[in-house]
């Protein structure tokens, strides 16, 4: 089956599908996006995601670009229309075409583009089973990290350089040594005493839809959560560290930087929020 990407108002073959050289997204990623999971076919965690697709555009002074159910409506046609059972939609909305200039353009609409690809739930499985490993690197972004913003430079620099390294993720650091977030992934460490440790929402992390969904189902399990930002040297000292996201779930971190932690091996801790969270997957598919 072919890709279809979805550029304001055209379902479109992807190799065709474009946007002008004057969208504010492309000259000063003026824009803000979304990345949802599919699994059999259905989205988890849809409405969680459309409220911060929202929040993120008020944030930048702009709407959604239809009303919520022709949008729902239309992220339904892209994934049926690229035959997805496992994978994830990707939506970007910008400020629209304009001549550039900084200030926002009168009366230009936004542009909306969606996208979609197959993930392989196989491979994922084998990746958590091995557990993965991370880097620390310096925080370098904005002061408004709450908005799934698409000017993700340092991000994507910080992704490279634990590519270049080996590892999987980044962990990002601010200037007083705490943990912020992983480059496109939430922070978990579980203390030497067992306590399941997170960040706090701020405007210095962003509000992970797979971190509120766990956190709501620990609740659930009864399981006990502190919410504070945590030290590198706690990071490296973790009895377990993990990771969420959209696309990764809740993945077991068996190494940062030069230390191993735990046995090398992913923590019971981390499994089993793993499997809570699949659980939460599969019934909310
Ligand atoms: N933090 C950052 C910087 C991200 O880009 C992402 C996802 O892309 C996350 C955290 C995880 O968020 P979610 O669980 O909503 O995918």
């Amino acid at each position: 089956m072919s890709r279809i990407a979805y550029v304001n108002g055209q379902y479109l073959p992807h190799r065709d599908a474009s946007v002008h050289i004057e969208d504010r997204g492309y000259q000063f990623a003026d824009g803000v996006y979304e990345v949802v999971t599919i699994v059999g076919g259905r989205m988890i965690d849809e409405a969680g995601h459309l409220d911060r697709l929202e929040r993120s555009l008020n944030e930048l002074r702009m709407d959604l670009p239809m009303k919520r159910e022709p949008l729902k409506f239309v992220m339904r046609e892209v994934i049926r229309q690229n035959g997805i059972r496992d994978g994830i939609i990707y939506i970007q909305v910008t400020r629209g075409v304009a001549p550039r200039d900084h200030p926002f353009p009168k009366d230009t609409p936004s542009s909306l583009v969606m996208t979609a690809k197959r993930l392989s739930m196989e491979r994922a499985a084998k990746t958590a089973e091995q557990g993965i490993s991370v880097i620390t690197v310096p925080d370098i972004r904005w002061a408004r990290r709450d908005i799934k913003s698409v000017s993700l430079l340092p991000n994507v620099l910080a992704k490279q350089e634990a590519k270049d390294k080996g590892a999987y993720e980044a962990f990002q650091v601010d200037e007083d040594g705490m943990v912020t977030e992983g480059s496109s992934t939430n922070a978990w460490i579980v203390s030497q005493e067992g306590k399941i440790i997170t960040r706090p929402t701020s405007n210095s992390i962003l509000a992970g839809i797979t971190r509120a969904s766990l956190i709501k189902e620990l609740d659930k399990n009864g399981i006990e959560l502190e919410l504070r930002s945590f030290t590198v040297d706690e990071l490296h000292s973790a009895r377990e560290v993990f990771l969420t996201s959209s696309t990764s779930y809740v993945l077991p971190v068996v190494k940062v930087d030069d230390q191993v932690i735990g046995n090398g091996h992913p923590g019971l801790i981390s499994q089993k929020l793993r499997t809570i969270y699949e659980n939460f997957m599969s019934e909310d598919a």
